[in-house]
């Protein structure tokens, strides 16, 4: 409760400073193609994935084919080739045709804007369900966690969570639903420039004040680091 009460007044700095960071790949392809198709298969190239990787894949692979019909004309070893280097993207090769293959006979080649289907695809897990739903088809209801989504409200001390799958579920019962369609966005930036998964930038943080670990373990480290220093000068 200490550290959740400060939701609100982080969540509204956070969206303040969120233009001078730069756009995660996955939110400029939503908003650049309106598709959800893009959207999942961008999602799923995203995965372990570098943000400017799963960029630059995107547009190789969409400038050989933009429809379920057109990828699934294209060879195993032709996406592997546009979307190489994206992490496991053999296997990521295979599950796209595979994808576009269960779309053209199951869904009239359409994405089904359902999340229990959604997961139902092989390659498909939570976060690309929640990401397709509320990115790709806009619907509300639905918080899309990923690791910088899992990581940050950790330090930040709002939930105290091992995995992305437990956060997801600890968030949904304290963040108002009114904050879940940006969390991603806001949370994926913020995470890969400032609240970095290795070296936080604490001293550059806009939001210190509000966070358990700056003020358990980094301010702490802080002050040990300075008394070792300061009885080394006295020597
Ligand atoms: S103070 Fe440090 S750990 Fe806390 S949110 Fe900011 S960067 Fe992350």
């Amino acid at each position: 409760m200490q550290y959740t009460k400060n939701i609100p007044r982080v969540m509204s700095i956070l969206k303040k400073e969120s233009p001078r960071f730069v756009t995660p790949a996955l939110t400029k392809i939503s908003e650049q193609a309106k598709d959800p198709f893009k959207v999942l298969i961008s999602c799923i190239l995203s995965l372990r994935t570098k943000d400017v990787v799963t960029a630059e894949a995107s547009r190789r692979l969409y400038a050989m084919a933009n429809t379920p019909e057109e990828m699934v004309r294209l060879s195993t070893k032709q996406i592997e080739k546009a979307i190489y280097p994206v992490g496991f993207y053999r296997t990521k090769a295979k599950r796209i045709k595979e994808i576009c293959q269960r779309l053209i006979k199951e869904f009239n080649s359409k994405v089904p804007d359902d999340f229990d289907v959604l997961l139902t695809f092989k390659g498909v897990g939570r976060k690309t369900a929640n990401i397709v739903m509320t990115y790709g088809f806009s619907k509300s209801g639905y918080l899309a966690i990923d690791i910088h989504c899992h990581r940050v409200p950790n330090r930040l001390g709002w939930i105290k969570t091992k995995t992305p799958e437990h956060s997801e579920e600890a968030l949904k019962k304290i963040l108002p639903k009114k904050y879940w369609r940006d969390f991603n966005n806001i949370f994926v930036q913020f995470g890969q420039n400032i609240c970095r998964p290795v070296g936080p930038r604490c001293g550059a943080c806009p939001v210190s004040k509000y966070c358990k670990y700056y003020k358990e373990v980094y301010l702490p480290k802080k002050s040990v680091f300075r008394e070792h220093i300061n009885s080394g000068l006295k020597k």
